[in-house]
């Protein structure tokens, strides 16, 4: 039985906000006054196991950094418009490129900007330490804060309704 109260079976594309959701909401500062942004190591496991069964992954964000794009590049996602706060139109344009319904979709936003296109989609997904606005249009509220691995729960609740989770016993290691 799924943590999540959603059928997961129907999701076909998961939309990522980056800070506050796969980064923490406070991380250091750099000598230039830049922010520096955080990856977690088991979000990046399921992020590949999420591409390899065929899940279509986005990342949409404000931030527009060199390093975040490099990042999401070598997992593998195809997908990763930087630079936008004005999130919807990109999130309505990736969902008609892709063939994708509403009741097929998740978004995870932590904040304002993240709102509508939470609003716009089946499954709407927050961190533990979202702003409280964005918790309260959220189906799913993560176990975890942002950076802690949102992505990981998601993503892995996800592969398991869809029986695409590796399954330790399962795997042919060496073959
Ligand atoms: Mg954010």
């Amino acid at each position: 039985m799924s943590k999540i109260n959603y059928d997961l079976t129907r999701i076909r594309g998961v939309v990522f906000d980056v800070d506050g959701v796969l980064s923490p909401s406070v991380v250091p500062i750099d000598t230039d006054g830049n922010p520096r942004r955080m990856a977690n190591i088991k979000d990046g496991y399921a992020f590949v196991q999420a591409i390899r069964s065929g899940l279509k992954l986005a990342i949409i964000s404000g931030a527009d950094t060199d390093p975040v794009r490099r990042r999401f590049e070598l997992i593998g996602f195809t997908d990763i418009y930087l630079g936008h706060l004005e999130k919807l139109p990109l999130l309505e344009k990736w969902m008609d490129e892709n063939g994708l319904t509403p009741d097929q979709v998740a978004y995870c936003g932590d904040d304002i900007p993240d709102i509508l296109p939470m609003k716009h989609v089946g499954l709407p997904v927050a961190p533990r330490d979202a702003d409280p606005d964005v918790k309260s249009v959220a189906r799913f509220i993560s176990t975890v804060d942002g950076g802690c691995g949102v992505a990981r729960e998601l993503l892995e609740e996800i592969m398991k309704a869809q029986g695409s989770w590796p399954v330790y016993d399962k795997m042919a290691f060496g073959k």
